[in-house]
């Protein structure tokens, strides 16, 4: 490693939501902290949305990030869901579990450009480059830049994303698995007001859901379809693919419009076999990615983020090496168990939902009218939502 500037405490690559997250908390607490991030270009809305469990709006709000100036909520009230065959049906409502509501939505572009503000704001270095190097030593971490910068810390954290080049560099290895789906996302117009619902059908090829946006007759689309079929969806007008839209979904909102731009997401998922090692923390995607039917992806990184910010504190408070892959394995143990388990569920959700057997297909079937008997579907996705108590009701035939 090479002499000159000063070590600062951390470097972050990649300042998405949860790097930027991380960069302002750790900033406020008194951290010297650069960030080195491949975003350059202009930040607007996405055509995504993210749903934000009440457990990261507490974690945002414990922080100092929520609300955020610029980025518009709508209150999730209820989750409806729906088999394939519109039979089965369950509903969880937040106020039979005594909530205000099950989290918000939010749209992904604007959440990454209001948290990078804030982060950018407190003033430490920031690069708009890529980070393409990471040298361990004994005494820190050194960071290339695409641009030849080198910048050095005590601390390398990689929030860079599915694709981690850091990760890749730092030698971690991971398994990663291609969901043979793409999901399809686009602003839809709705004939029914949504009244807060978040709705979500399982289908042959995977899960659709049309998420509550704040003007009362407009929902996010995540259309989790088969590769073919996504490609297939791509070849149709904006009148056509409203048609196939329905046809899929029923006719549970009125008609469907498809409103601007649509965009393609393949899935993925992906687990670092080990999130920490010494001088290096994983964190976000970089470490995990989940299936997005449960809406989890970025909540999981928030939680990784306050993990690992309570470590630290921890650790300092102690006058221990924030790099200490000691220090750092407390972070590892706090989030691996809970990543990994939400990993499998969403897994083996989108899996028994597409499965053709007819004792599957029973099972869910009366498993979604006669909720009681799957307690473990009904915890998972209020828990996920970072409710708590639920009761659900049913209306299915
Ligand atoms: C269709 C879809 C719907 C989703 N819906 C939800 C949802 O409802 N709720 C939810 O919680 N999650 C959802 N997710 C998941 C969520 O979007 C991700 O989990 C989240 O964005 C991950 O954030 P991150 O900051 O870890 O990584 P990213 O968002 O991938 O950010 C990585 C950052 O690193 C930068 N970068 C990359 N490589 C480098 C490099 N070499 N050097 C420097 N910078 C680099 C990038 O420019 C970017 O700024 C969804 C995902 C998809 C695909």
């Amino acid at each position: 490693m090479t002499g000159g500037q000063r070590a600062l405490d951390v470097v972050i690559v990649g300042a998405g939501a949860v790097g930027a997250c991380l960069c302002h908390a750790l900033s406020v607490r008194g951290f010297e902290v650069g960030v080195v991030d491949a975003e350059t270009g202009d930040e607007r809305p996405s055509i995504r949305t993210s749903a934000l469990s009440r457990a990261s709006l507490r974690h945002l709000s414990d922080l100092g990030l929520w609300p955020l100036e610029g980025v518009e909520a709508s209150a999730l009230r209820a989750l409806q869901i729906l088999d394939r065959g519109g039979r089965g049906r369950l509903r969880f409502d937040s106020a039979d579990a005594g909530e205000e509501d099950l989290g918000v939505i939010v749209n992904h572009g604007l959440l990454e450009a209001a948290l990078r503000k804030k982060a950018r704001a407190l003033g430490g270095p920031w690069y708009r480059e890529r980070g393409e190097a990471a040298t361990i030593a004994d005494s820190g971490v050194e960071v290339v830049t695409k641009g030849g910068r080198r910048v050095r810390a005590r601390l390398l954290i990689a929030a860079d994303g599915a694709q981690s080049a850091i990760r890749e560099q730092l030698g971690v290895p991971v398994l990663q698995y291609r969901y043979g789906q793409t999901a399809v996302c686009a602003d839809i117009r709705l004939g029914e007001p949504h009244e807060g619902v978040a709705w979500q059908r399982f289908l042959n090829d995977g899960p659709c859901a049309l998420l509550p946006l704040p003007d009362a007759r407009r929902a996010s689309l995540i259309w989790s379809a088969a590769d073919q079929e996504a490609l297939r969806l791509r070849a149709l007008s904006d009148a056509d693919f409203a048609l196939a839209l329905h046809d899929a979904f029923g006719d549970h909102l009125g008609s469907l419009r498809v409103e601007g731009e649509r965009a393609y997401f393949p899935l993925v998922a992906s687990h670092a076999r080990h999130y920490t090692g010494p001088r290096f923390a994983l964190v976000g995607d970089a470490a995990h990615r989940v299936h997005p039917l449960a809406g989890q992806g970025v909540n999981l990184g928030f939680a990784d983020a306050h993990a690992l910010i309570k470590t630290l504190q921890a650790a300092r408070s102690r006058s221990a090496d924030p790099g200490s892959h000691r220090v750092l394995r407390a972070y590892e143990r706090e989030r691996k168990a809970e990543n990994l388990a939400m990993l499998v569920a969403t897994d083996l959700l989108n899996r028994a939902f597409r499965d053709d057997r007819a004792w599957v297909r029973a099972l869910l079937g009366t498993g979604l009218n006669v909720t009681d008997t799957l307690p473990m579907l009904k915890a998972f996705f209020m828990g996920a939502a970072g409710a708590t108590a639920p009761r659900t009701t049913h209306d299915g035939p």
